[in-house]
């Protein structure tokens, strides 16, 4: 996420939108990785799980996706599972025509599945493959989808690649500088995002990361960061990843996002791992980024998240900012359209 999705997304909220969407396109997956939380047991409120939930297909998934980006206008959209991929001939359709409405999507697959090659064109598309670990953890984990069967499926694409460290992975000095300096060198990369293993409540998984664990990667992704710049750690990112938000209340990713399962109807709360996550040990990518962002300095002792978490009372906010001193970045995000005071009542309570 850069800054300016940050700023464009205040600018949806000010007009009463929801700036990120994420959508579980299916119920189905051929992995079982362990610690999977779209298929945990409280992954949606506890009641019923995604492998349980009438999923979609065909024109309903085509329409019913459209239809939420239609109700919801985000300048983001996230097309996860299960593995979409057993959906490519529905993303196929839906994924040009975010494309031609200017909106930013992104699937997020095990590339168990080759990545059609007219995706790779569409303006605004971005693939993420997960790679979790070197091969000795990442094709034990997520078999079938192995480091040579993904090789081969992004022959000639380009693609983002995500890890989500765990604390398996701690084995070695130097483990995640070979991963780094593997796909770094690989031509089909062109970034590659961190995540941190992030648990529900009370679980004490092997995945769980323990603070010695989170304490070494405070110095060690920012160097590999800088001897491979494909690997997006910058410093700013590792602290706000090593420092996550005390609740979903304080999470500009929650409060700037709504998550739908694959039914289409069901939401995932409060937010994209649904249940009652940990944010104490939340190591989320997205709300690393939005937290960094939103820390960031507008003007003097003004931060973006001041402007997002103020008051939530965001009509007053705007009434403010409309009459008062107007910055510029306000300017940019709506251009000439004028936010509709009608429509700026909105909390994001
Ligand atoms: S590929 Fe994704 S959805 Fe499927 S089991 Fe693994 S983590 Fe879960
Ligand atoms: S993304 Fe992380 S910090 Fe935000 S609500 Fe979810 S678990 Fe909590």
């Amino acid at each position: 996420m850069q800054t300016i999705h940050i700023l464009k997304s205040w600018g949806k909220v000010l007009l009463g939108h929801t700036p990120m969407l994420s959508i579980e396109v299916t119920r189905e997956c051929p992995l079982r990785c362990p610690g999977c939380y779209a298929f945990g047991s409280d992954h949606l409120g506890g009641e019923m799980t995604l492998r349980e939930l009438a999923d979609k297909r065909g024109d309903d998934l085509v329409n019913g996706v459209l239809d939420l980006v239609d109700r919801h206008k985000p300048l983001h959209v996230t097309l996860v599972g299960g593995e979409p991929m057993v959906r490519h001939r529905e993303l196929g359709r839906i994924l040009p025509e975010l494309s031609r409405r200017g909106i930013f999507s992104m699937v997020v697959t095990s590339g168990i599945l080759p990545i059609p090659y007219p995706w790779i064109e569409l303006p605004r598309l971005t693939v993420a493959v997960s790679i979790d670990g070197l091969p000795e953890h990442h094709n034990v984990r997520r078999h079938p989808a192995t480091y040579e069967r993904i090789l081969g499926n992004l022959a000639g694409r380009t693609v983002n690649i995500h890890l989500t460290i765990t604390a398996q992975m701690f084995t070695r000095p130097g483990y995640f500088e070979e991963y780094a300096r593997f796909w770094s060198a690989r031509p089909e990369v062109r970034h590659i995002w961190v995540s941190l293993y992030s648990p529900q409540q009370g679980e004490q998984s092997a995945e769980r990361l323990s603070p010695a664990q989170r304490e070494m990667l405070a110095a060690e992704l920012p160097r590999l960061h800088r001897l491979y710049p494909k690997l997006l750690t910058s410093a700013g990112y590792v602290r706000a990843l090593l420092h996550p938000p005390a609740s979903p209340a304080d999470c500009t990713f929650s409060r700037l996002s709504k998550n739908y399962s694959a039914d289409l109807r069901t939401h995932v709360e409060p937010c994209v791992f649904g249940g009652n996550p940990d944010c104490s040990q939340c190591g989320c990518s997205a709300s690393a980024g939005a937290q960094w962002v939103s820390g960031m300095r507008l003007a003097g002792p003004l931060k973006v998240r001041h402007l997002m978490h103020g008051s939530m009372a965001v009509g007053s906010a705007v009434a403010h900012l409309q009459d008062a001193a107007r910055p510029a970045w306000i300017e940019r995000i709506e251009g000439s359209a004028k936010p509709d005071r009608a429509l700026v009542q909105i909390s994001m309570d």
